[in-house]
């Protein structure tokens, strides 16, 4: 006799209602034949899962015109954004910036601070802080958060919400996912900055269309997002596309990875800012 497990029954459905909440997202408007057609569940089972979705606020009803027909528009789904935010928190070096958006990414509102650099427990307390003060201050403004999306320089490790190192801040091996999400009970998602920024490129700016893609950032720090296959490169440290720290000045300043003459140190914002003072103290020396 085959017994039915609820747990695999559930977790199936949960799959199932993402695959379609996914594919909606992707190219909705979208029928609900097409959907089936992507998806290969029976028309009777979209039908259920695209009920629910609807009776959820996570997706409504659209007309489509198909092109060619003159016929009575078709009924088309697209994700009803409505309500659902999120949190994204940005953390640089100096300054903090957290922002409350729509599902589709666009902003409702930003506070910027500054953060000076301390050690890693105070950078903790503070990041906690500024989250609770935020929602407080925004109460008005706040609807249905989904989730947290947290970006930061340094190496992360992405699928664990971990924090491997964040030199700038002195921060080594911190659980910021795992905190965040007790502090809130929101789902978390914390990211190397430049890379979320390649795989935001990806997702709806500049490399949507295409699968193999380098960003390069020089600004506070040097780095890059390396797009392979449509997905982010990381390797298992999470250090693949440290461009910064690539030596380019053997006997070169300090840089704070520890190395010497790192390529941040030579075109760094901080660095560069450095040279230009000198250059100018030189000359006007001169005259
Ligand atoms: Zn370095």
């Amino acid at each position: 006799m085959l017994l039915a497990q609820p747990g695999h029954i559930d977790h199936i459905k949960r799959k199932n209602a993402g695959m379609v909440y996914q594919l909606i997202d992707q190219l909705g408007p979208i029928s609900r034949i097409e959907l089936s057609k992507h998806t290969q569940l029976a028309p009777a089972s979209i039908t259920k899962i695209t009920r629910e979705l609807v009776d959820a606020h996570l997706i409504m009803e659209t007309e489509i015109q198909e092109s060619g027909s003159r016929g009575r528009p078709a009924v088309g789904l697209v994700l009803n954004n409505d309500g659902w935010q999120f949190l994204s928190i940005r953390l640089g070096p100096g300054y903090i910036v957290l922002a409350l958006h729509e599902l589709s990414g666009a902003i409702i509102l930003k506070d910027k601070f500054d953060v000076p650099q301390m050690a890693q427990d105070e950078l903790v307390s503070l990041l906690l802080n500024h989250v609770q003060q935020f929602f407080a201050r925004h109460n008005k403004k706040i609807e249905r958060v989904t989730s947290i999306a947290v970006s930061v320089p340094g190496l992360v490790d992405h699928r664990q919400g971990v924090v491997v190192s964040m030199p700038y801040y002195g921060v080594e091996n911190l659980q910021l996912g795992a905190l965040l999400h007790r502090e809130t009970g929101l789902s978390v998602f914390v990211g190397n900055d430049i890379r979320s920024w390649a795989l935001a490129e990806k997702l709806f700016g500049k490399a949507i269309n295409s699968n193999s893609a380098v960003l390069v950032s020089a600004h506070h720090s040097v780095g890059a997002g390396i797009l392979v296959d449509g997905r982010i490169l990381e390797g298992q440290l999470g250090n693949i596309g440290e461009l910064g720290h690539i030596q380019v000045k053997p006997f070169g300043r300090r840089c704070v990875c520890g190395n010497s003459g790192c390529l941040e140190t030579v075109a760094g914002l901080q660095a560069v800012i450095e040279d230009a003072e000198t250059l100018v103290k030189q000359v006007t020396q001169r005259v």
